[in-house]
This record gives C-alpha cells, structure tokens and sequence, in this order.
C-alpha cells in the first residue's frame, strides 16, 4: 500500500477509538491467522471481585478475609485488589505482614501477627505441602466449573479457606470473537489461570482452543511456537505479563484500559476496550490493501 492509503486507513482507524502505531502494523493485521487473547482484563473485565468464601475450620469469614486482605496489600495482581476492595467493604482493618514474598503464577505468603499465611492455587498448597482435602478440592472444582477463580488459603500449613473471586466477561466479548472466526481467523485464548477456570471462561465465549497456567514469560514462548507453525500471529493483552507476547507477535494490540507497559509493547491500541477493535481494525487493513496495491 502506497504512504498516502496507510495514512488514510491509520485516520479510520483513529475514528474507531484504534490507534495505530505503525503502517506495518496495518497492513499486516488482514494477514492475521490466529489470534491470541489473554483471559483476565482482554476477554474479562478485569475487576474481579469475592463471591464465595468456604471455610475449613472454625474461623468466620471476617477473621479469613482480614488476615488474607494483610497479605494482599502488598500485592498489585487483580486477585489482590480484588481481596482488599471486599475486606475494605465489610470494614476489616488490615494487619501489618512481614516477609511478604509474591510466588509468580502462584500466589503469596508472608507473616501476619504470628502466623504464617499462603494465599494462591492449588500448585501453591502442593509446593508448600499443605494438604487440601476432598471437599475443598470439590468446592473449589465447582467453582471453578462456574468460571470462578478459587483461591487457597493456608494459615501455619493447615488449610483454612477456599476464596473465589469472579471476574464477569465483557458484555460483548461473545460476539467479538464471533466475528474473528466468521473472518476464517483461530482465536486462542492464553491465561495464568487453572485449567478448569480457563476451561468454563472458554466455553461461555466459544473458544475451543485454550492454553491455562501459562507462566508470565511462557506466553511469548506461546506466540514464538505458533509462528513456528506457519501462524501470522495476533497478540492482544493488557498486562504487564503479556508484553513480551505482545512484542512478539506479528500485530500486539493492547487493551486501552490495559497497563503502560502493554500499550508501549504493542503496535496496535484498543482505546475502546471491546474486543470488536480486533476485526474492525483487520477490516481497516483490508480496505488499505484493497485500495492501493
Ligand atoms: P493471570 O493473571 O493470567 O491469572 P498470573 O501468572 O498472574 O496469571 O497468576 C496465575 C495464578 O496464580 C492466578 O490465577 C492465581 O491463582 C495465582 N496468583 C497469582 N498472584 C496471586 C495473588 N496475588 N493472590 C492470589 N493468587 C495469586
Ligand atoms: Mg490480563
């Protein structure tokens, strides 16, 4: 395409709440054949918030949810915030933690009073060697069914609480990966999630193939396996772990909501948030392409 059709095609673009960084970028998002969408904050609002607590021994739920929100505090992942907001709703004051310690794709751990507290998924309670009974294990498997994401809780190496956070799908997510597929594209969807989480979130938004407890620097790995494959690859994500992916990728777009660091990764910005920025922006390119050859 000729510099004068880019500069058109980048104006509609614009117009459509898509800020193109690069004429590269444009003319490469019609060739996309998969696209890989992150979970939580790209699919998923991102604001997820406590829905259930299930307790193991005999603590109630304020005492649970107090000394987990001292743990959080020094967290900035999703989950936290998502502790700390309930624990600050239900007026709970949080303790000061020591050797607070954040386990990547894993959870936290740290020292509230004279406890030692874990607070993560189910590869944390196995590493630390906290058993976790049948009936937690089935609680959790629920909800995880129902695409919550549980999380365990372990005070001084006992279990003490199952939490599950929900993070609602974006209203129009659905169709927006809808559209990616009638345009003939292999919509994948990567998270730090468990399996069984991924898998509900999957299903509800109609996406088969899904990849779950994707460590934070083996999603690019993801992207780098599927250009290997022949793949023109799409990347969009909005954190701070879907960077390297992002900059990876043939075309990265990044949420507009999403964080600094993934919108200076990648080419292309959603500044509207919605999924549908995906096939406008591939149908922006077309018309570029189609123009002026
Ligand atoms: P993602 O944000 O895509 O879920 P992460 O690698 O950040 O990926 O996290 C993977 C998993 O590790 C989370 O789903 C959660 O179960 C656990 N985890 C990570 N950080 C925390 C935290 N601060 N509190 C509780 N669990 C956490
Ligand atoms: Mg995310």
């Amino acid at each position: 395409a000729t510099p004068m059709s880019v500069m058109v095609g980048v104006g509609k673009a614009a117009e459509a709440g898509i800020l193109i960084r690069n004429g590269e970028a444009l003319q490469n998002a019609s060739k996309i054949t998969t696209m890989i969408l992150d979970k939580t904050g790209t699919i998923t609002l991102g604001q997820p918030k406590v829905t259930d607590i299930y307790r193991v021994n005999s603590m109630d739920e304020n005492q649970i949810l107090q000394l987990v929100a001292s743990l959080e505090i020094g967290s900035e992942h999703p989950l936290a915030e998502a502790i700390v907001e309930s624990a600050n709703e239900r007026g709970l004051q949080t303790d000061k933690v020591e050797h607070f310690n954040a386990i990547a794709g894993q959870g936290v751990e740290g020292i509230v009073g004279d406890k030692r507290l874990f607070f993560g998924n189910q590869k944390l309670m196995l590493e630390q060697g906290i058993s976790v009974n049948k009936e937690a294990q089935d609680v959790s498997l629920k909800m995880a069914g129902e695409a919550k994401t549980p999380m365990f809780f372990a005070i001084d190496g006992d279990l003490a609480a199952v939490i599950a956070v929900a993070d609602p799908i974006k209203e129009d997510s659905i169709s927006a990966i809808k559209r990616l597929q009638k345009n003939g594209i292999r919509v994948v969807m990567l998270t730090g999630d468990n399996q069984a989480t991924a898998k509900a979130v999957a299903q509800k938004v109609g996406i088969t193939d899904f990849f779950a407890e994707v460590l934070p620097d083996e999603k690019s790995q993801k992207v780098a396996e599927l250009q290997a494959q022949g793949e023109i690859v799409g990347m969009t994500g909005d954190g701070i772990n879907d960077a390297p992916a992002l900059a990876l990728a043939n075309v990265g777009f990044a949420i507009g909501t999403g964080t600094d660091v993934a919108i200076e990764s990648a080419d292309i910005t959603l500044m509207r948030g919605s999924l549908h920025g995906l096939a406008d922006a591939i149908s922006v390119s077309k018309a570029t392409l189609r123009n002026i050859k």
